[in-house]
């Protein structure tokens, strides 16, 4: 059964391979599609964050499911404005999804906000930059998420939009290696040579935007389609069989029931269909000129990613 795909963590948890994403996804029909996911479709991950806005209802969606906690994967995400008091962000988070622990806690962006600028999430300057606290270290965000993992209110403990160079302003003083790193990655953006860091260094590279997020072009793309239609898959499936192939535990998002049921039995097909020839030349699209990030929100820091390159 598909729910049962899982990869194994540096830290010996393993993660279900297929979850559910839930940005973007708005109060009054995400409980319906956390609910739905799992119960009806047999998912056991939903991939959540303080800044989506809707851990309550996610939390909701959760309950109604009536499938006891222990038998879910829940991720959740420190926020920017967090960075200096992490343990206050999981206390809100963990309330707000009725819950008392994480599976897998992240840092969600390697960029530390003002938490006292003139927004809780997103503080600006006057010039209308982001309020980025320069002075702050990660590696003291990271010392944060190791003792909540001691006290056991998180069992796994990761990053997310963390480049090798923003890895190494943690490692040489992390005594937690991070289990997972969360970054966009499908064939557009597949990182081959940061998957590749990664692996090395035993920490499990995960997808997010696996589809191309919102009104992806990937789904057209013409090796994508041709690849589908030559397995009688969906270009989603194709698209998250890919990254499965690779060990990459995948979160497509969706609100529609019928596609969140197709997407977690497509992904697990397509992972058995799909034929090495076929994962070479989707791991080509990039370097013939497609390559392109779908989420490149802006950040005043040079986060050190070698395709994306911010004005800071
Ligand atoms: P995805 O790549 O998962 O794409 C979601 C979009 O695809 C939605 O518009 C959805 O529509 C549509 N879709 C879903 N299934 C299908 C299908 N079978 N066929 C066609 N269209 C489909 O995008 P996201 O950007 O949401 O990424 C997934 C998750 O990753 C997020 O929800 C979030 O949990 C996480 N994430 C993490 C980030 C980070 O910084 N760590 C950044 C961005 C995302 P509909 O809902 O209408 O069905």
């Amino acid at each position: 059964m598909a729910a049962d795909l899982k990869i194994k963590l540096n830290d010996g948890r393993e993660i279900p391979a297929i979850g559910l994403g839930t940005w973007q996804s708005q109060p009054g029909e995400v409980e319906n599609a956390v609910a739905h996911a799992i119960k009806e479709a047999g998912y056991r991950h939903i991939d959540c964050a303080w800044v989506y806005g809707n851990e309550k209802e996610v939390g909701d969606g959760i309950k109604a499911s009536g499938v006891p906690r222990d038998q879910l994967w829940i991720t959740g995400k420190v926020w920017c404005t967090y960075h200096t008091r992490v343990e206050e962000s999981l206390n809100e988070t963990l309330e707000k999804l009725g819950t008392d622990y994480l599976d897998l806690f992240l840092i969600h962006w390697p960029v530390p906000l003002n938490p006292k600028g003139n927004h809780p999430a997103f503080p600006t300057l006057p010039d209308g930059k982001r309020d980025v606290d320069h002075s702050w270290k990660l590696s003291d965000t990271w010392k944060q998420m190791e003792a909540l993992q001691k006290a056991g209110k998180v069992k796994s403990i990761g990053v997310s939009n963390f480049s090798e160079a923003k890895l190494a302003e943690i490692l040489p003083s992390a005594e937690v290696i991070p289990a997972v790193n969360q970054l966009e990655l499908h064939p557009y953006n597949p990182q081959h040579e940061l998957v590749a860091f990664l692996k090395s260094k035993g920490i499990v590279a995960q997808a997010y935007s696996p589809l191309g997020s919102a009104g992806s072009p990937l789904l057209q793309d013409e090796t994508v389609v041709r690849i589908a239609e030559k397995h009688g898959l969906q270009p989603a499936f194709v698209l998250l069989g890919y990254l499965l192939s690779k060990g990459i535990p995948v979160v497509p998002k969706s609100v529609t029931p019928a596609r969140i049921s197709a997407n977690i039995e497509g992904a697990a097909a397509a992972f058995k269909k799909l034929e090495q020839a076929d994962i070479a030349e989707l791991d080509k699209l990039a370097a013939e000129g497609k390559q392109r990030r779908f989420i490149t929100p802006p950040w005043p820091v040079d986060l050190g990613f070698k395709d994306w390159k911010n004005p800071v």
